[in-house]
């Protein structure tokens, strides 16, 4: 039987997360470890353009107890600004999906070489081959594996601070890339059975005008809902991003975007719920329900907001 709306809103899902398979720092099995001790009752992981990490986390959710759902989060290029689409329940053996990830994720070693020389110019030398150490997936060099070894350098206090000075737009580490097409994106989550989500939506910057063309595409291309709780949201931009998921009618989907226990990111299951009236993308799905049903027999649900 399918939660109500009230009981599917209590569950502790959370639905986005990295591994060492893109940018983040544990194991796919330890994220799901760590999702399932922190109360997490609904649990994907979700690394970037990548699912080479959803075997090993599901074996460890389900040995936790905790309902698994596999997902990816697929780097698109949208009017000129990067966005974010997560595919939540993907069948992750599906050749469209695997083809057009493997596509989108073969600019990234020529693009970090790029900001490696980039860096260099700016000072900074030996940059590529540092964060080259620091990925996990060398074929996932990312941003945030410059900023870690930049940091261990001691060149910046934090990666927040690396991204400031060197590595967001505008900076002189930044090499702009092109990313998938948002239709493609949308095409190859719906190859492969699953759902699509668009990530953190307050983090573009795009004024009102051109974020509610992206919602108004996204949602016209088959896109479900929309993050509104996330690791990246301030409290009034959950208010913000329920009203336009109402307006859109699109479901809400809430996800720490956990990428380690360190660098001040969020924890796995910590944020607030979705607040009322938003339909949570996970309301129909079975595993939601039978993860609800556990849950009330445990009596571990989240606090009301
Ligand atoms: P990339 O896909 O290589 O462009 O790297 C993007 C990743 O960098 C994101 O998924 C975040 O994990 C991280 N990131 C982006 N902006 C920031 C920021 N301002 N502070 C910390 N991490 C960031
Ligand atoms: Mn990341
Ligand atoms: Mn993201
Ligand atoms: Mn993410």
């Amino acid at each position: 039987m399918m939660p109500s709306p009230d009981a599917a809103r209590a569950l502790n899902a959370d639905l986005h997360s990295h591994s060492r398979v893109s940018d983040g720092v544990l194991a796919p099995a330890e994220v799901a470890r760590r999702a399932a001790s922190q109360g997490v009752r609904l649990f994907a992981l979700t690394d970037h353009d990548e699912v080479a990490g959803l075997s090993e986390a599901r074996a460890a959710a389900f040995a936790a107890g905790m309902a698994f759902v596999p997902g990816v989060e697929i780097s698109v290029s949208w009017g000129g600004e990067t966005i974010h689409v997560l595919g939540l329940r993907v069948d992750f053996a599906c050749e469209a999906l695997i083809a057009g990830l493997a596509r989108t994720r073969a600019g990234r070693d020529a693009r970090a070489r790029e900001m490696g020389e980039a860096l260099a110019r700016a000072g900074v030398p030996g940059a590529y081959e540092g964060a080259l150490r620091y990925a996990g997936n060398p074929a996932l060099v990312s941003r945030t594996h410059f900023a870690r070894f930049i940091v261990a350098q001691g060149r910046c206090a934090d990666v927040r601070e690396v991204f400031r000075h060197y590595l967001s737009e505008g900076r002189p580490g930044f090499v702009p890339h092109r990313w998938a097409a948002l239709g493609d994106a949308l095409a190859w989550i719906r190859a492969a059975g699953g759902t699509a989500v668009l990530a953190h939506p307050g983090r573009y910057r795009l004024g009102d005008n051109a974020l509610h063309a992206l919602i108004g595409e996204f949602r016209d291309g088959g896109g479900e809902a929309i993050e509104v709780v996330c690791g990246s949201h301030a409290r009034q931009q959950y208010r913000r991003f329920a009203e336009i998921a109402l307006e859109f009618g699109l479901r809400a989907s809430r996800g720490s975007d956990f990428h380690g226990p360190d660098e001040g990111h969020v924890e796995l299951g910590r944020l607030p719920p979705l607040p009322a009236p938003l339909v949570p993308v996970w309301a129909d799905w079975p595993e939601a329900a039978q993860a609800v049903a556990r849950t009330a027999a445990g009596g571990r649900t989240l606090a009301s907001a």
